[in-house]
């Protein structure tokens, strides 16, 4: 028996002194009888504390005239209010101030929001991790469990420990990912039996088509990287893994099927490995490089895009729009993306999409989202690093840095080329004398609005 230090051995028995102690019973007060607490009784008198004389400072700009909306900073401020203007009132009661400060705009809209607009708004860090094997790494999710109306498109971040596999599988629906920061080797093979082997770094991006096998393996430095799947119903807890087949099969079946003895089997995984650690990747990329007769998956098909490499495709004073979409990967036909940095105080114009919905990703930054559903319907939602968003086709929506930061989104489209329609073009556009009837504009304020778009809009003259 190994020797028990004494002050050990005292601490353990206090311990158990205390656990074996009986609890205390509840003090019981079952029928109270000598007054009714049931309605009117003149001998129940009211605890008059007062809820309106309440401490606090207005953020700039929240007592501004109604429809001004400008964003409210609740940052550092003394017990942010639901106030706008004229509107709203104090809250005294239960409340967690740090949703009030990243939601400003949930607790002090805007007085043009209107009627409800379909929540379209969910921050990955309020989603349940899945933590993989072995510190290998993890990963959460955003679908329509989050977000209702995301029928089209859902999300997964993901994060590979230097080493570690996401393991060999495929899926019903079509995987796009963005590398948000490390490096990370791809492959797959394809129905033909081409192969395809790849080094992504951050900032590329690549696809995989449905029920294509694939895995990946961060090299390295680890890598972190964002998955948009063509169905808003994907879930990561739901792909087909090559673990599982060996688990799930007879071994004489396997034993059959890959002609080698049973025995070959003995240490297979009882159950999935979805992400565990592995032996590092060589860093000589031609070493993983396996081909059969078909040879390698051809250039015009390749399953990686070196977004990083690429140039934006707009510039403007307020920030940068980058595009990758099937005129370029054309392997990935149905996604359609735009890479968007916004400047402080900068705006993605007003504009909408004709055919797709949007599923959008912060990567910096803080913004809001104004959308327009039609019909009455407006609301603004809030965003930050990590915040997923989703806007159905149709509906306006603005794109406003609410920060001090850049704010550096993803706009991702289910089109087989990103476009939009910006507000500011189809009113230039328009006969200005329909414009002018439609909403009471003057001659002089139409003529300025600009007949290409803007993509990104600086902060308007004051008044
Ligand atoms: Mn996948
Ligand atoms: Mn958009």
């Amino acid at each position: 028996m190994a020797p028990v230090h004494l002050s050990g051995l005292l601490v353990l028995l206090a311990h158990q002194l205390v656990t074996a102690l009986p609890a205390p019973n509840p003090t019981i007060n079952q029928h109270p009888t000598e007054t009714s607490y049931l309605g009117y009784n003149p001998t129940n008198v009211l605890d008059t504390a007062d809820t309106h004389s309440i401490q606090f400072s207005y953020a700039p700009g929240q007592t501004n005239s109604p429809n001004d909306g400008a964003s409210l900073n609740f940052i550092g401020l003394d017990n942010p209010q639901p106030i706008r203007g004229s509107k709203g009132g104090y809250d005294p009661g239960p409340r967690t101030e740090q949703y009030d400060v990243l939601n400003p705009d949930a607790l002090a809209p805007p007085t043009t929001d209107h009627g409800s607009v379909d929540n379209a708004q969910w921050p990955l860090g309020l989603s349940h991790v899945k933590l993989g094997l072995g510190r290998a790494g993890w990963s959460r999710q955003q679908n329509e469990d989050q977000i209702p109306a995301a029928t089209e498109m859902a999300g997964v971040d993901m994060r590979l420990e230097p080493g570690g596999y996401r393991e060999l599988h495929w899926h019903k629906a079509a995987e796009w990912s963005l590398v948000l920061n490390g490096t990370v080797r791809v492959q797959a093979v394809n129905e033909e039996g081409q192969t395809f082997v790849d080094d992504l770094e951050a900032g590329d991006v690549w696809f995989f088509p449905p029920g294509v096998p694939h895995s990946l393996q961060a090299l390295d430095q680890g890598v972190e990287f964002l998955l948009v799947f063509d169905d808003g119903s994907f879930s990561e807890d739901n792909t087909f893994l090559a673990s599982e087949i060996f688990a799930y099969n007879p071994i004489s079946v396997l034993a059959k099927d890959l002609q080698v003895p049973e025995s070959a089997f003995k240490n297979i995984p009882a159950g999935q490995l979805f992400i565990f650690p592995g032996t590092p990747a060589p860093s000589n990329i031609s070493e993983q490089n396996v081909t059969g007769s078909a040879g390698i998956v051809p250039f015009d098909s390749s399953y990686s895009y070196h977004f990083s490499k690429a140039p934006n495709t707009y510039t403007t004073p307020g920030g940068t729009v980058k595009i990758v979409d099937p005129t370029v990967f054309p392997i990935a036909s149905g996604f359609s993306a735009a890479l968007v940095t916004i400047k402080p105080g900068a705006m993605r114009e007003i504009h909408w999409h004709t055919t797709s919905d949007e599923w959008n990703y912060f990567l910096a930054g803080s913004a809001r989202i104004g959308i327009y559903a039609a019909e009455a319907n407006s609301q603004t939602f809030d965003y930050h690093a990590g915040s997923t968003g989703y806007i159905q086709k149709g509906m306006t929506h603005y794109i406003e840095n609410i920060g001090d930061d850049d704010v550096v989104f993803l706009e991702v489209l289910q089109a087989d080329h990103f476009s939009d329609i910006s507000l500011g073009q189809w009113l230039a556009l328009t006969p200005s004398q329909i414009v002018m009837d439609t909403v009471n504009l003057t001659a002089e304020t139409v003529s300025q609005f600009k007949k290409e778009k803007q993509y990104i809009v600086m902060g308007g003259p004051e008044p």
